[in-house]
């Protein structure tokens, strides 16, 4: 039976990739996708499109968790795929209990979903012991991410320079509450001390690209690539004039296949180096999981990353294979490039279940998302208040009015934050 599926992006750095992957994967099983990016369009296309199946983000927000219990309601099949791995079970139970809640998700989600595409088993068993979904519809495929780093052509390049990526990871130095998928409060200690760090981190960063730039500009030529969420206007600002910055949405895949050495802040990237033959180095480590930090060689100061240049053998991956063994063991699941076509396996598999031998249901979608207001807080109201501004929400277009002294105002229909955009206002005013 062919049905309609959409698929949900949430960034589009990291998730379009995957998210087009899985659409193709859906395709060739003979169903028809849509392919959606979920802030600005997943409301709109519930509700015109009308799809049977939604493919969704983690459930990390409130915004989320009323998507899903929405679309259950109205009669769609719902599925959760996480855009992140999760934690090995040793490494989560070290973490403090503010930062486990918000890698295992602190939302109830699963009286509306109907399935869970989760990367490894282990973190499959976790989310099950602590109930945010029965193991039995929980499917693991593994590291959906690194799918896009099997099969690639080497590319060849001409240049006597080596080039350098730079991968950067210190988006909370942004201090961006637009962007937190796990749902962590902008003003909690986490988020707070999270800011810290970021922030010694990109000042660490933005040292050691002027320094490189200054010293080693014969040798190496500097590409820099920002991690999903994180802004790339501090360092076109600062470091603009030493490096070249990628587009925002260039996948990472695409970045290392441009470089000859991936310099990372500890993450997945040094996996996907490794899948392309690329070698890779982790300076100023920003990844809590120890487990991904000691995946390749780490530094701390321009003094050690110059020592590790120059003794690096070029050409060939330096990840270390036990290490990366353990991770695939207690973390990603199998690492096959396969990731993708397990999960529509698993979506077709759901959706023959669910229609055999009966005839499809009618939608009782209605045409236009309900403007119910679900989110209160100071400062906002839906009705109209003497001195106040009115505004118009640019992702559901949903008509408010806010207090002008107000810093952080919260869209009523849909929780979109809108600091920045009221402070030109502001100033204005
Ligand atoms: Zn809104």
């Amino acid at each position: 039976m062919k049905v309609r599926i959409a698929i949900f992006t949430l960034s589009q750095q990291r998730d379009s990739a995957v998210d087009k992957r899985l659409a193709e994967a859906l395709n060739t099983l003979g169903h028809e996708t849509l392919v959606r990016a979920y802030a600005t369009a997943a409301r709109w296309c519930a509700c015109y499109e009308k799809p049977d199946v939604v493919i969704v983000p983690m459930v990390g927000s409130d915004h989320k968790l009323d998507f899903v219990r929405r679309c259950h309601d109205w009669g769609m099949i719902v599925v959760v795929r996480r855009g992140e791995a999760g934690a090995a079970r040793e490494v989560l139970a070290a973490m403090d209990p503010e930062r486990q809640k918000v890698i295992v998700g602190n939302y109830d989600y699963a009286p509306y979903v109907d399935l869970e595409l989760a990367w490894g088993p282990e973190f499959s068993n976790v989310l099950a012991e602590r109930r945010r979904m029965p193991r039995y519809k929980i499917v693991p495929c593994g590291p959906f991410t690194l799918d896009a780093c099997f099969n690639r052509p080497k590319v060849h390049r001409t240049s006597d320079k080596k080039t350098l990526l730079l991968a950067t990871g210190w988006s909370a130095a942004d201090d961006d509450p637009n962007y937190s998928e796990c749902g962590a409060d902008p003003n909690s200690p986490l988020h707070r001390s999270l800011y810290r760090q970021h922030r010694q981190g990109r000042d660490a960063w933005l040292h050691m690209i002027r320094h490189l730039h200054l010293t080693k500009s014969h040798k190496y030529a500097l590409l820099l690539k920002v991690r999903p969420g994180e802004s790339p206007a501090e360092y076109i600002r600062e470091v603009g004039q030493c490096v070249t910055v990628l587009p925002y949405r260039c996948p990472s895949a695409d970045a290392i296949l441009m470089s000859d050495c991936v310099i990372h802040t500890g993450s997945t990237m040094a996996v996907e180096a490794h899948l392309l033959g690329v070698p890779s180095i982790n300076y100023c480590n920003a990844n809590p999981d120890p487990k991904l930090a000691e995946l390749t060689i780490q530094c701390g100061d321009v003094g050690e990353l110059a020592q590790a240049l120059s003794r690096m053998a070029w050409g060939r991956s330096n990840i270390h294979p036990e290490k990366l063994a353990w991770l695939a063991e207690h973390l990603y699941g199998r690492i096959d490039g396969q990731a993708c076509q397990r999960a529509a396996q698993a979506v077709d598999k759901l959706i023959k279940t669910r229609f055999k031998g009966k005839a499809k249901p009618k939608p009782v979608i209605p045409d236009q998302w309900p403007r119910d207001v679900i989110y209160r807080a100071a400062g906002v109201s839906a009705e109209p208040v003497a001195g106040w501004w009115r505004l118009n929400c640019m992702s559901c277009h949903g008509v408010f009015h806010v207090d002008p002294k107000a810093t952080v105002i919260f869209c009523p229909y849909c929780a979109l934050t809108m600091r920045k955009v009221i402070q030109p206002y502001a100033r204005m005013a």
